[in-house]
C-alpha cells in the first residue's frame, strides 16, 4: 500500500482568465473553469495514448477527461439548483524525488448570513452557500472551488520520478497515482470539508466561526469547537485522537462503514503493569489483522550494543531461538519494515510487533512484499518501553509475557469511545492537513484520510466512505 502525502490547503484566491469550460447534467451540475494557458496543464498538446476508459489523445484532454469523470460523480451524489464552478489548473507544486504535494483545493469564496443561511453569523463555503439559498451567490465569472493540481507529478528527475498520475478512469494505477481518487478528495475540500479557522492558533475566521466548528468536538469534554477558546482550539488540534466529528449523519453511518480495530493485547504471568490492549498500526504487507487471532511469547530481538534489535540481517543464532514459534519485538531503524519482517519469518517467528525509535503517534508499517506471510503491527515508542519493560525475566524461549494479535470487536477503527470517527490531530501540527481530514486510523481507509491509499475506491458515501455524510451534516 503506498501512502503519499496530499497537501489540502484552503487556496488563496487568485485571478485567472477563463478559458472554455464544459458541464454536466445531474443532481448537481459541475463544471470544470479551465484556468490553464494555452500549451498548459489542461492545453497540453503532448500526445498521449487512450488508457483506462480515458479516450483523450493528448495529456491536456486526457486530464480534462479525467476531472470530468470525478466531477460527475460528485454532480451524482449532491444536490443543487445551482451549478458549481470548479477553477482548476496543472500547476507546478512542492515536490521532491520522494514526496509531493499532489493537488490542493478550497472555497474560492465564503459566506455568511446569505438568505435561508441556516445558522446567523457563520461560514459557509461559497458551493454550500448558494444552494442553501437557492441563488448563486458568486458572480459569473467567478469560481466557487479552486483546485491546483502537480503538474510535473512524475514527469522529472525530482518529483516523485516514475509516480505520476494514472490518468485511467478504471483504477487500475499499478504504481501510480489514481488521479481520480485525487480528484474526488480535494473537491470534496472545496465543497466544504474543511474549517476556515486557524488550525495553528485556534483564531476564527474575521470572528465568525465556520459550519465545521459546530460538528467538530474534543472527544473528552464534548466541547465543540465554536464553544472554545482559542487556545483550548489549538490545543485539541494536536491532541491525538482529541477531536471527533459529531453531526447525525456520519454518526449514523460509522458503524456500516468502519471495521473493527486492530489490537495488540498482552498478558500472560510475567506481563505486570503491561498487560492490556493497545493501539497498533497496521502493515500494508502480510495477512490482515483477524484472518486469524496470532498469539504467543513477545520475544524481543537483542543484537545491537544499546540493548534493541532492528532485525536488518538474518537472526543470529540465540535470537533465531527465542523467535522461534514466539512473537518478536524488533526496533524500527535502519532498514524498511518488510526486511525486517523477512528476518524474523525466516528465523520461525508468527508475528512481529516493530517498536517506534521516536517518540510520536501510532502509524502503520509499509513496504510490500508478498512473501511475507506472518502479520506485523506497529507500536508507539511509549507503548515499547512499558512492554520491554516486563521482557527483562525471561529464558531463551519464553518471556511469560503473551502477545496476541487481532481485533478488538468492542471498538471500531479510527472512533471514541462513543462510536463517533476521529479527525487527523497529528501531535505537531501539519499545516493544510491537521482537523480538516478523518484519522488515519479508519478501517477500511477513507477518502478524506490526508493521504492517498491504493485501496480506496471512487466512491464517496456509505457503506464504503464517510466523505458524503460530512458534507451532509453541514448542509448538502
Ligand atoms: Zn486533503
Amino acid at each position: 500500500m503506498k501512502t503519499i502525502k496530499s497537501l489540502c490547503r484552503v487556496a488563496a484566491a487568485l485571478a485567472f482568465a477563463l478559458a472554455g469550460a464544459s458541464a454536466v447534467q445531474a443532481a448537481a451540475t459541475i463544471t470544470i473553469v479551465n484556468q490553464n494557458a494555452p500549451g498548459e496543464g489542461f492545453n497540453d498538446p503532448t500526445p498521449a495514448t487512450p488508457v483506462g476508459g480515458n479516450t483523450g489523445t493528448t495529456l491536456g484532454q486526457q486530464r480534462l477527461i479525467a476531472f470530468q469523470h470525478a466531477a460527475n460523480i460528485w454532480g451524482r451524489t449532491l444536490d443543487s439548483s445551482v451549478p458549481i464552478r470548479i477553477g482548476a489548473a496543472f500547476v507546478p507544486l512542492a515536490c521532491t524525488a520522494n514526496g509531493a504535494v499532489l493537488g490542493s483545493a478550497g472555497a474560492y469564496e465564503i459566506w455568511t448570513d446569505f438568505p435561508n443561511a441556516p445558522r446567523a453569523n457563520t461560514w459557509y463555503p461559497s458551493a454550500l452557500a448558494s444552494k442553501l439559498a437557492g441563488t448563486d451567490l458568486t458572480a459569473p465569472a467567478d469560481p466557487h472551488i479552486i483546485a491546483r493540481f502537480n503538474s510535473r507529478l512524475g514527469l522529472f528527475p525530482d518529483c516523485l520520478p516514475g509516480s505520476g498520475f494514472y490518468l485511467g478512469l478504471d483504477r487500475r494505477f499499478g504504481n501510480q497515482i489514481d488521479l481520480v481518487t485525487v480528484l474526488l478528495h480535494e473537491m470534496a475540500h472545496g465543497l466544504g470539508f474543511q474549517t476556515f479557522t486557524d488550525d495553528e492558533t485556534g483564531q476564527l475566521f474575521f470572528g465568525i466561526p465556520s459550519v465545521w466548528d459546530f460538528h467538530l468536538v474534543d472527544n473528552r469534554t464534548n466541547t465543540p469547537w465554536v464553544a472554545m477558546t482559542d487556545a483550548q482550539r489549538a490545543a485539541s488540534a494536536i491532541t491525538w485522537r482529541g477531536l471527533s466529528w459529531d453531526g447525525p449523519n456520519v454518526n449514523a453511518a460509522v458503524p456500516r462503514v468502519l471495521g473493527p480495530r486492530s489490537n495488540l493485547n498482552i498478558g500472560g504471568a510475567n506481563a505486570g503493569g503491561a498487560a492490556g490492549n493497545y493501539y497498533v498500526g497496521d502493515a500494508s504487507f502480510g495477512p490482515p489483522l483477524g484472518s486469524r487471532a496470532v498469539s504467543g511469547q513477545l520475544m524481543p530481538v537483542v543484537e545491537q550494543a544499546n540493548g534493541t534489535g532492528l532485525a536488518c540481517t538474518p537472526l543470529g543464532a540465540n535470537n533465531a531461538t527465542a523467535v522461534r514459534n514466539n512473537i518478536a519485538l524488533v526496533d524500527r531503524g535502519t532498514c524498511d519494515f518488510v526486511t525486517k519482517a523477512r528476518n524474523v519469518q525466516a528465523a520461525g517467528a508468527i508475528g512481529m510487533v516493530v517498536v517506534d525509535n521516536v517518540p510520536g503517534d501510532v502509524v502503520g508499517l509499509s513496504g510490500n512484499d508478498p512473501s511475507i506471510t506472518i502479520p506485523s503491527v506497529r507500536i508507539t515508542l511509549a507503548d515499547g518501553n512499558t512492554i520491554k519493560a516486563s521482557l527483562q525475566q525471561r529464558s531463551r524461549t519464553k518471556s511469560g509475557v503473551t502477545a496476541t494479535l487481532g481485533l478488538d470487536r468492542t471498538r471500531l477503527a479510527g472512533t471514541d469511545e462513543r462510536r463517533r470517527i476521529l479527525m487527523y490531530t497529528p501531535s505537531i501540527n501539519a499545516p493544510g492537513s491537521s482537523v480538516s481530514h478523518y484519522t488515519t486510523e479508519a478501517k477500511p481507509n477513507q477518502l478524506m484520510e490526508p493521504s492517498i491509499n491504493s485501496d480506496l475506491l471512487h466512491v464517496v458515501k456509505p457503506p464504503r466512505d464517510l466523505t458524503f455524510p460530512l458534507l451532509r451534516d453541514i448542509g448538502w
